[in-house]
């Protein structure tokens, strides 16, 4: 018998009332009974995205969302800023590449977060940029970005500022309206707490406009298709039923509990888990940008870092995430997103200490829990 943890930053854990929606038997999508469900998914989403515009819910990955907010606004020759600083960031230059719009990457170095004065720069520069597309949390390397900041030096520009925030949504705060956010994209199996399959995208006026003027190819992510569909409280393809009805539960258990102190129970967790790793001697691989959604944690010399992640989830049953792609090996991953709560991170720190232990790292035992408890405990 084992008892698996998930802390990977996506897919998270799933409540049980989730788990009980999805298993509930299925109706048509065609009836009042399914719009009643829709009307409240809607204004959920509402809440949970802090924005009067619609959010429109797609039936794909996160990846789906950000692709629909790319062929929705643009047209091949635009030119869109796109900022690179992992792995997530890098995502918006291939879409935009895809679809032959010429994107200006702002390389940030990994585990830094974007200087806004350079996105104002860049906008300045080049007046014809139609678009910046950024990450909240760039969930590659732990990193955030101060949105709030980026909306100031973008919105009285004739660009629109696209957020991903699969991961952060229903994590850490973004204010999309009054933070000026255009487009916000996110996926359903991070922060809110349910199974991969739904994208999700919110759309201001303002990208409604730049919306007429796209000529990118679409059919299936076609926005304007689901606004009218919408407005009849409908979509235009069969949605992921089970999903949709699923997402209500998530979004009333975050209305029960209220934004704020969904927030404050993130950056709990992720205080805590930080505490941690630095009372264990180990480092943070973002210590100036740090997010509480993900924490990066740097794998100390003489540990093979593939190693210590595979023998927590294979021998103990706890899955936290390694590094991707250039930080392969590098740097470990605890996800403290979704549905998490104090006692999962001393589960997972404790395995962790267990594991560095039995690999010959050299630390008190015990005293990374100390330090996570000892947050708890404030
Ligand atoms: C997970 C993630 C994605 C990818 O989402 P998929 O659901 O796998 O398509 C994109 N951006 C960020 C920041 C993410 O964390």
């Amino acid at each position: 018998m084992r008892k698996n943890y998930l802390m990977t930053p996506g897919p998270t854990p799933l409540p049980p009332q989730v788990t009980e929606a999805m298993s509930r038997p299925i109706i048509h999508h065609r009836t009042p009974q399914f719009q009643t469900i829709l009307k409240e998914a809607g204004e959920g989403l509402k809440y949970v995205f802090q924005t009067k515009n619609d959010v429109f819910i797609l039936a794909s990955s996160g990846t789906g969302a950000m692709e629909a907010a790319v062929v929705n606004l643009l047209s091949a020759g635009d030119v869109a800023i796109t900022v690179e600083g992992g792995k997530f960031g890098e995502r918006w230059t291939e879409i935009c590449k895809s679809y032959g719009i010429i994107p200006e990457v702002i390389n940030v170095e990994w585990g830094k977060a974007v200087e806004p004065a350079e996105i104002a720069g860049r906008l300045k520069a080049n007046p014809k940029i139609k678009a910046v597309f950024t990450t909240q949390c760039e969930t590659s390397t732990g990193v955030t970005n101060d949105i709030r900041a980026i909306g100031q030096v973008v919105k009285d520009t004739g660009a629109v500022l696209v957020v991903d925030a699969i991961s952060s949504l229903g994590a850490i705060d973004l204010k999309s309206d009054d933070w000026d956010v255009d487009v916000v994209v996110s996926g359903s199996q991070k922060g809110l707490m349910l199974p991969p399959g739904l994208g999700l995208v919110s759309v201001s006026a303002k990208a409604f406009n730049m919306a007429n003027d796209s000529k990118c190819p679409k059919y299936y992510f076609d926005l304007k298709k689901a606004k009218k569909a919408l407005e009849k409280t409908d979509t235009p393809f069969t949605p992921a039923i089970s999903l949709v009805i699923a997402l209500n539960e998530s979004l009333r258990m975050m209305k029960t509990d209220g934004l704020e102190n969904v927030f404050s129970r993130h950056r709990k967790m992720a205080e805590a888990a930080r505490a941690a790793v630095k009372a264990l001697g180990l480092t943070l691989f973002a210590p100036s940008a740090g997010s509480d959604v993900v924490t990066a944690v740097n794998v100390p010399a003489g540990i093979d870092g593939e190693k210590l992640v595979k023998t927590m989830r294979d021998t103990y049953g706890i899955t936290m995430a390694g590094g991707q792609a250039e930080l392969k090996g590098k740097v470990f991953r605890i996800a403290h997103m979704g549905f998490i709560e104090e006692f999962d991170i001393i589960a997972g720190i404790s395995c962790l200490e267990k594991v560095l232990a039995q690999m010959g790292y050299k630390f008190n035992v015990g005293s990374g829990v100390k330090a996570a408890e000892e947050v708890f405990l404030k």
